[in-house]
């Protein structure tokens, strides 16, 4: 790794010859790091984990890049061209044998030669040494120790270094450029192909069987070793070079994870598998397709990075046999294939997780503008950031995001100055993880307008129970808030004019009694005194003012009785109905022996009311049965029973019956269905009846046709004891 750019590296072991020190580097690091800083060479200490631990000024210098960016960080993950090579795989020995190594290699940006050793420390690292040797070369002349197969023959004739080693890392490079993963893939298959000379190179990978039951031809097979069992790990072919070039034909477009060699590759534990005699090889399918072809040499590897799930598997047919060099080369390019697959995998993911948070953002964000409800967040201990606010909660608070910074300070400075300590007071309940009931507030916006706001806190812990942050939301309630007013100040003015109509009501019958009397008793006397001495005319007139004198009369007392039903204390006690109705149809005596009316009864309870009221409903009630009736006389039967939590009394007649259209008007005062000469009265009877029954919490309604006679049902709501 030269000028911080990683390159293929050709490895000579040796053993103990050129040792840098076996002092334990990591553990007197400190010092060592000042003192090395000194040195021409360059220094670099890996922990157990391949971590940089250390660096001295002249590696800085020679790979171009600072301490502070490289301490820490894990080596393959900074270089990850380099998992696999033989540089790599000879820090690993180092590493895990606890062996030194060295190397040396040749760097084609600079034109140098570098010795590399590394070393185990006694802390379980490495520690790796750099030297420039170009000085002890000479120009063409082959690096130090044993050279294998192609490539040293490539540099004997040329005095270069290896041409395909260079492509490769080359290659290496090139890949880390961001390309869709499937162009990659195939890139890698080509070159493999080219520098290979190989008959035919593929990449599958693995993933979901989706085609399994239906396309992949494999399903087909019921019985025996090729069956697959792995339908979540299926080989899925994504790049094909050199003879075959085609990815969705029908062979081996999909191959079952432990089936036939690439399969098997991929399910075994061995990590590759390198044999030069395909023909003959038994884990091989099609020895006759393979002699047809001329095929010698067959290489798989396992796609995977050191530690983890194999990925896929990388494989190639050749027609000559694969030498070591090449192995090696080919496992590099593996591991770097594995690692491509991966980081495809993880941005992928990644965007797939910043497209659903969009989403998630956006349907969040719509939905607290419809609701009027925004969310915060605010870091413990508060007033040290500002608060995150969504852009329904800016709205709320009547400010912008662009100018409104919601600090804990600021945020105070929102709320109308009434509630500032009760928001105060709320907040430290919160934060003491009181979870106090939600908190009703008003801000104060530029306009002069106040909007009313619902708040809803909660306290996050950290695993070890500290708070970290406080969440919550902010709800729009004024529409709310304004109704409720609404309603408020309505009832009240509905009470007080009530109440002025029962007073005004209650007076005027009163006090309107009194003359009244004085009118009706002289027109009587007028009457008495004076019959016969008038002319006929006169008489009628003095007929017509007794007539209206009774009926002003009975009006105003009407009227003093219905005021009565909501200036009555409330006097509710055990009532027996029995004795009520009784006590109403003596009240009726006259009437009902008039007509002949027979009136029965079912068992009646005792129920909570007050018994005056309830006598004088039942008096109304079957006084009107009576009073409208048919030819024949009535008949009045009074029946009770049990509904839910309420008594449920029904009064029915024969008489003339009601067209349901005028159900609920006649329970308005004043309103009648007759007029005073086919029936007399004043209208006010039935409101009578609906007021004494809502007193009690009651209803009051009538069930009738005309000509079928009416029942008039009501309802007594349970005491507490059960009457
Ligand atoms: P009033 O009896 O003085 O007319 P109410 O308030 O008692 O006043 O009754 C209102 C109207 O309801 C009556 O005028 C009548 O038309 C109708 N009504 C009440 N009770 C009966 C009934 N039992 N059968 C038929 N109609 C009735």
């Amino acid at each position: 790794m030269i000028h911080g750019h990683p390159v293929a590296l050709r490895v000579v072991e040796r053993s103990g010859d050129r040792i840098v020190s076996s002092t334990p580097f990591a553990s007197v690091a400190q010092d060592a790091a000042s003192i090395l800083d000194t040195v021409p060479e360059a220094y670099v200490c890996l922990d157990s984990e391949f971590r940089f631990t250390l660096l001295n000024r002249a590696r800085e210098r020679l790979l171009g890049e600072s301490r502070a960016h490289l301490l820490g960080k894990v080596f393959w993950e900074v270089y990850p061209a380099l998992v696999g090579t033989r540089f790599g795989e000879n820090c690993r020995r180092a590493m895990t044998e606890r062996v030194p190594v060295a190397c040396e290699d040749y760097d084609e940006a600079s034109q140098r030669w570098y010795a590399f050793t590394a070393t185990p420390d006694s802390d379980g690292g490495i520690v790796v040494r750099t030297v420039d040797i170009t000085g002890r070369k000479r120009p063409g002349a082959a690096p130090t120790g044993e050279a294998v197969g192609f490539d040293q023959r490539a540099e004997e004739r040329t005095g270069k270094p290896p041409t395909r080693q260079r492509s490769v890392s080359r290659l290496q490079h090139s890949l880390l450029a961001a390309a869709p993963l499937e162009d990659k893939l195939q890139t890698v298959a080509d070159a493999i192909v080219r520098l290979f000379d190989a008959d035919f190179c593929r990449i599958w990978l693995i993933r979901p069987g989706d085609l399994c039951e239906r396309g992949c031809i494999h399903a087909e097979v019921h019985d025996g070793p090729d069956v697959c069992r792995r339908r979540d790990r299926c080989l899925h072919l994504l790049a094909s070079s050199g003879r075959y070039t085609h990815i969705d034909g029908s062979a081996h477009r999909r191959v079952p994870y432990g089936c036939y060699k690439i399969g098997r590759v991929a399910s075994e534990e061995e990590p590759k598998f390198v044999g030069n005699d395909v023909q003959n090889d038994p884990g091989v399918h099609d020895h006759a397709w393979a002699r047809e072809l001329g095929l010698v040499s067959f290489a798989g590897y396992q796609l995977r990075t050191p530690g983890e799930e194999t990925l896929g598997v990388l494989a190639l047919f050749a027609k000559h046999p694969i030498l070591a060099d090449e192995d090696a080369l080919l496992d590099g390019l593996g591991s770097t294939v594995a690692l491509l697959v991966k980081r495809a995998a993880a941005e992928e993911s990644l965007a797939r997780r910043t497209e659903e948070l969009a989403r998630s953002n956006y349907s969040l964000s719509e939905s607290q503008r419809i609701a009027h409800v925004g969310s915060w967040s605010m870091e413990v201990p508060i007033g040290a950031t500002a608060c995150t606010w969504t852009p329904e909660t800016y709205r709320l608070f009547g400010v912008s995001p662009d100018t409104f910074v919601p600090t804990a300070e600021m945020f105070q400075g929102l709320i109308h100055p009434d509630d500032r300590a009760a928001m105060q007071a709320w907040i430290g309940a919160c934060l003491a993880g009181e979870e106090p009931p939600d908190l009703e507030f008003r801000v104060g916006l530029r306009d002069g307008s106040v909007r009313y706001i619902l708040g809803r806190g909660h306290l996050v812990r950290n695993a070890e129970n500290q708070p970290i942050r406080m969440v919550g939301i902010a709800q729009d309630i004024t529409e709310r808030k304004r109704a409720e007013e609404r309603l408020k100040t309505a009832l009240a003015d509905l009470g007080r004019s009530n109440k002025d109509l029962e007073q005004f009501a209650y007076v005027a019958s009163h006090d309107l009694q009194e003359p009244l009397r004085m009118v009706s008793s002289y027109t009587q006397l007028l009457a008495r005194r004076y019959q016969g001495q008038l002319d006929a005319a006169a008489n009628k007139f003095i007929g017509y003012a007794v007539d209206g004198a009774n009926r002003m009369q009975r009006l105003i007392e009407d009227l003093l009785a219905y005021s009565r039903v909501g200036t009555r204390a409330k006097g509710f006690g055990s009532t027996d109905c029995t004795a009520v109705l009784e006590q109403a149809l003596a009240n009726l005596k006259a009437a009902i022996e008039n007509s002949g009316a027979v009136v029965t009864h079912g068992p009646l309870p005792a129920v909570v009311h007050d018994n005056l009221l309830l006598a004088q409903l039942f008096q109304n009630l079957i006084g009107n049965a009576i009073k409208f009736h048919v030819e024949m006389p009535p008949r009045i039967h009074v029946s009770a029973g049990q509904k839910g939590d309420a008594w449920v009394f029904a009064v029915r007649d024969n008489g003339i019956g009601i067209d349901p259209q005028y159900a609920d008007r006649i329970f308005t005062i004043f309103q009648r269905l007759h007029t005073n000469e086919e029936y007399a009265g004043t209208g006010i009877g039935l409101a009578i009846c609906k007021k004494i029954v809502e007193r009690r919490g009651g209803r009051i309604w009538v069930e009738s046709q005309p000509g079928s006679g009416s029942t008039f049902y009501l309802t007594v709501p349970m005491g507490g004891d059960g009457v």
